[in-house]
């Protein structure tokens, strides 16, 4: 019998991640369902089990050092390795004005979350997927942080101008590539995903794909096989330019 995955996704309580962890589970992984509320994840991996799959709450807030690091000690505890990181949580952020009126805080804000809990997560979760016969590490990146897209007017993306969040997705496809590098030589592949424009509550809803479409991207990368790439930026639909 072949010997199960076992999955962490951040921010898995709802949205996208939540769809990433019932499609993983769904194939046979086991998911720790991420979540900074314990009552939310709970929820959420009730109901996931409810579905058949074998799901486990971990509280984990992406910017806080000792609950990641206390996630990171259950997981060797229980499992004494971890097969696939997806790192999801994410947030918008309350700034919505014109780059020149945004402050310093408004962009650390934001990066507390997508950027800054990312690396926290990734570098305390690295012990552990070190361990795994094939690690995987998924960033939740989106098309509005590609620069070449945001450089091309006649991208539909170009539109928007939300410096915060679309510099935050920026950096972690600057993050995607550095870790890919570090471990080149080494059974982990690190990529990132974009879900394309999805409803859920970051957005208010105003997307034209569903979470289970937006995760599909995700729980493929997640999946690699050895032959897969390493540092890439994907869509469902293929490579999303840097
Ligand atoms: P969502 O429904 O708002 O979900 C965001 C998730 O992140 C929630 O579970 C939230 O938890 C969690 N989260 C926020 N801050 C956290 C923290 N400090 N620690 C742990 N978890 C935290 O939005 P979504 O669309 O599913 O977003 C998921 C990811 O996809 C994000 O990285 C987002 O940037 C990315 N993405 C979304 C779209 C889109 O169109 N929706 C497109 C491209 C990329 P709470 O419930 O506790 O707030």
């Amino acid at each position: 019998m072949p010997v199960e995955k076992i999955a962490l996704i951040t921010g898995a309580n709802k949205g996208i991640g939540y769809e990433v962890a019932r499609q993983l589970g769904a194939r046979g992984t086991i998911v720790l369902v991420g979540a900074r509320d314990d009552v939310r994840g709970k929820h959420a991996a009730d109901s996931l089990a409810a579905r058949g799959i074998t799901a486990v709450s971990l509280r984990i807030d992406v910017r806080d050092a000792t609950t990641v690091s206390d996630a990171a000690t259950e997981i060797e505890r229980r499992y004494g390795r971890l097969d696939v990181l997806v790192n999801n949580a994410g947030i918008a952020g309350g700034f919505t004005g014109p780059p020149s009126e945004a402050t310093a805080d408004d962009l650390r804000e934001v990066y507390e979350t997508n950027v800054f809990g990312v690396v926290s997560v990734t570098n305390a979760m690295l012990p552990l997927l070190r361990r795994s016969e094939a690690g995987r590490v998924v960033n939740m990146s989106s098309h509005v942080g590609s620069l070449a897209l945001n450089a091309d007017p006649a991208s539909p993306f170009a539109r928007l101008n939300m410096i915060a969040y679309q510099s935050s997705k920026t950096a972690l496809n600057a993050l995607t590539i550095a870790y890919a590098k570090e471990l080149r030589g080494t059974p982990i592949k690190v990529n990132a995903a974009n879900p394309g424009v999805v409803a859920t509550d970051i957005n208010h809803h105003q997307g034209q794909r569903t979470p289970a479409e937006g995760a599909v991207i995700a729980v493929r990368l997640a999946l690699l096989d050895a032959t897969g790439p390493s540092g890439a930026c994907l869509s469902e639909d293929g490579i999303v330019p840097w």
